[in-house]
């Protein structure tokens, strides 16, 4: 009946990545190593991991008439998604500059562009496939009132997952449509508005005071937490999902592919404690290999974890 397990809306980004022996102060110049190019973005990285687990996953981004957009394009096609829903022009694509010093910390500058330029109408465009899809996923990297139309063309039936990276405060009715709402701890805090007390289970709580139907807490090494909302026929629930020992060597993307894989297994039918189990398997596998969406596994790779 679906033609697509999961749509991914978000953001697609070309990360242009420079080693150098020290960060440059105000003023300065600085020479490093050769620049290497990274496909990324929320969204593209989402998408790229739902594939590779072989979900017919399809994106609906927007990225630059130029050629950090063509090799964006051709990076989801290989990957095995479903590209036709990705706009192209408006904008440059976005890019991130990124620095690295031997000591691997950063300085970053992203020029959204294209993301940017994701409009209400572009989602109103795209209704067939909406209609198409079994879940629908997204994040903070495009217009929040790009989101916010996004929660009111989801048709009845279509289930929408939430991770709300970068965080800022929501409207109550993109909260309320979330199923679940995945977090980390940094994006719980501001999420929730508040100082987060106690234990992870005491956050989930407060989180879902706030109006989203469920919530996953995502802990890094330590697994997850899931928890669901009171309904009429249940009372509400917290899981523990635990994490899967690895020697992890880069945790850049883990979360993109947590979330992506999450969506796509409640589109399968599992329940939310069984899809962020085997999500946490994939986020696992991930943080094995360097990179993001280099780092994602199959469902081969994941099954013999
Ligand atoms: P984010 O990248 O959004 O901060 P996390 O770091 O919490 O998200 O990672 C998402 C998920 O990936 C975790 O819930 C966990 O399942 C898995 N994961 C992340 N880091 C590790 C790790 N070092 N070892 C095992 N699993 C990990």
């Amino acid at each position: 009946m679906y033609d697509y397990d999961l749509l991914v809306v978000g953001s697609a980004n070309a990360d242009l990545v420079i080693g150098v022996e020290r960060r440059p102060a105000a003023g300065e110049t600085v020479l490093g190593s050769d620049l290497v190019v990274h496909p990324g973005g929320k969204g593209a990285n989402q998408a790229v991991a739902a594939a590779r687990l072989s979900a017919r996953t399809a994106l609906l981004a927007r990225v630059g008439d130029d050629a950090y957009g063509r090799l964006l394009l051709d990076t989801q096609r290989e990957a095995g998604v479903d590209n036709a829903g990705v706009l192209v022009g408006g904008a440059p694509t976005g890019i991130a500059l990124i620095t690295v010093d031997p000591s691997g910390d950063n300085s970053i500058v992203v020029s959204p562009g294209a993301n940017g330029r994701l409009t209400p109408q572009d989602v109103r465009d795209a209704a067939g496939l909406l209609r198409a899809s079994r879940v629908v996923s997204t994040q903070l990297e495009i217009p929040l009132e790009t989101v916010v139309e996004i929660v009111r063309n989801l048709p009845s039936g279509t289930r929408f997952v939430l991770n709300p990276s970068p965080p800022m405060p929501l409207p109550a009715e993109v909260l309320a449509a979330c199923d679940p709402l995945i977090v980390n701890e940094h994006e719980a805090r501001v999420i929730a508005g508040c100082e987060l007390e106690g234990s992870p289970e005491d956050w989930a709580t407060a989180l879902l005071a706030c109006g989203p139907r469920s919530v996953v807490v995502t802990l890094g090494e330590r697994g997850a937490l899931v928890a669901t909302g009171a309904s009429d026929d249940a009372p509400g629930v917290l899981t523990r999902v635990p994490s899967v020992k690895v020697d992890a060597v880069d945790t850049t993307g883990a979360g993109d592919a947590f979330t992506a894989a999450l969506a796509w297994r409640l589109g399968t039918g599992a329940t939310l404690p069984e899809a962020a189990a085997y999500a946490a398997r994939v986020g696992a596998a991930a943080v094995t290999r360097p990179g993001a969406q280099e780092s994602y596994p199959t469902a081969e790779e994941v099954a013999a974890l």
